[in-house]
């Protein structure tokens, strides 16, 4: 009997919150999972279920260091990605886009495979262009609070089209709008899971500004569909290629449906707008229509009802419940 071929995957912030969506997908689809991540926003937790899988393996390690394994392809996914924990050390942050960006390019060019670069909607900073598409070159303030983010972002995307153009690497770009879903870190402040769990404590649920700015929202099963789907296209499609729901809700009307779900007591206070926040945010998905045959499915409501039932059962154990919920103290009705 010959041997069976198995795929290889290396994700690379495998243990975070769409890593960790990538790594089940994988492994569900029959692949191994080489899943690297140095645990700075992710935790062995969110592989929980993982481990002792024999086609799993967790490496400790931090994508700003070379790297010499062999596998197939790569998700490279390592970097925080809320403003709270990228803007922590944003150095760091900038270090890990960007020689992290070399690093799996340069494995990626040894072993002539293909490499997926999680970029993001933050390429475009505050848009001037609505809805936006991907030949769209953005409006990002290169000194800010989130520049470590945003510039850290756009110069791994200029280093996988050099790649591409010198090496002919076989690189994939997506630029992923806000995700949302079960396994986002309670406390790192993205809206979604902070105004669930704020909601399910009866906590004041935080607005900054007015609340009239905009996101779109993808549940993180449809995100990561769009990411496998994009690894497996073939050569040419490179992106970038936006990979979002165009649902766009204020974060007014967020809070207002958030607190309709859960049944909350919870009143909405507004705190100030952070510096540089977008104003409107909402991609144009003709691309990944047409390239992928990919359009999310999953609507608003029905993927906030999965993540509260998450958070609501996150909230059910004592410990969890009273360290969430001191992030919330002073916070409380
Ligand atoms: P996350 O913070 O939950 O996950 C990031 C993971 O990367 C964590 O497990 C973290 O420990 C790991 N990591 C960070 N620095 C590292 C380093 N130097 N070496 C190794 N591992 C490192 O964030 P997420 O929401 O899962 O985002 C995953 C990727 O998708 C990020 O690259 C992010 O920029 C991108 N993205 C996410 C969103 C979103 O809405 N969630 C939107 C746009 C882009
Ligand atoms: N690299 C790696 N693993 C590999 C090959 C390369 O981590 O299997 C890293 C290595 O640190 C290198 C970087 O990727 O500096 C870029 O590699 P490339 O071959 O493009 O350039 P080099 O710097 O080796 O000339
Ligand atoms: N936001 C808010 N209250 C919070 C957290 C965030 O009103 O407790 C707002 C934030 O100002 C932004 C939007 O929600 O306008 C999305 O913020 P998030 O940090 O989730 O993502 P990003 O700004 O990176 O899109």
């Amino acid at each position: 009997m010959g041997r069976q071929f198995t795929n290889r995957v290396l994700v690379t912030g495998g243990c975070g919150f769409i890593g960790s969506h990538v790594c089940e997908r994988l492994i569900e689809g029959g692949a191994d999972v080489l899943c690297v991540d140095n645990f700075f926003t992710g935790s062995r937790a969110n592989v929980e279920e993982l481990l002792a899988h024999p086609r799993f393996e967790l490496l400790r390690h931090d994508v700003t260091m070379p790297l010499y394994v062999e596998v197939d392809q790569i998700f490279n996914l390592a970097c925080p990605a809320s403003p709270v924990h990228y803007q922590f050390d944003p150095v760091k942050t900038t270090r890990t886009s960007v020689q992290g960006a070399i690093n799996v390019l340069g494995l990626a060019k040894r072993l002539k495979i293909n490499v997926l670069q999680a970029s993001t909607s933050e390429v475009y900073g505050d848009p001037s262009v609505h809805p936006q598409t991907e030949d769209y070159w953005g409006n990002v303030n290169p000194i800010g609070p989130r520049s470590c983010y945003d510039e850290g972002k756009r110069c791994a995307e200029a280093l996988f089209f050099d790649y591409r153009r010198q090496h002919q690497t076989a690189i994939k770009v997506a630029r992923i709008f806000n995700t949302y879903g079960p396994r986002t870190h309670p406390s790192d402040g993205r809206v979604v899971s902070s105004f669930i769990v704020q909601s399910l404590l009866d906590a004041d649920i935080t607005v900054y500004g007015d609340g009239s700015q905009t996101r779109s929202f993808c549940y993180v099963d449809d995100t990561v569909a769009a990411l496998l789907r994009l690894m497996d296209s073939p050569f040419d499609v490179t992106g970038p290629i936006n990979v979002g729901n165009p649902n766009e809700i204020s974060m007014r009307d967020l809070a207002e449906l958030i607190i309709d779900l859960t049944g909350s007591s919870s009143r909405i206070v507004y705190r100030p707008l952070p510096q540089d926040d977008p104003c409107r945010r909402r991609p144009d998905i003709s691309r990944a229509n047409e390239q992928l045959g990919w359009s999310p499915r999953i609507g608003l409501k029905e993927g906030l009802l999965k993540t509260i039932n998450h958070f609501n059962e996150l909230l059910m154990r004592p410990s969890l419940r009273s360290d969430i919920g001191a992030l919330y103290e002073g916070n409380h009705v």
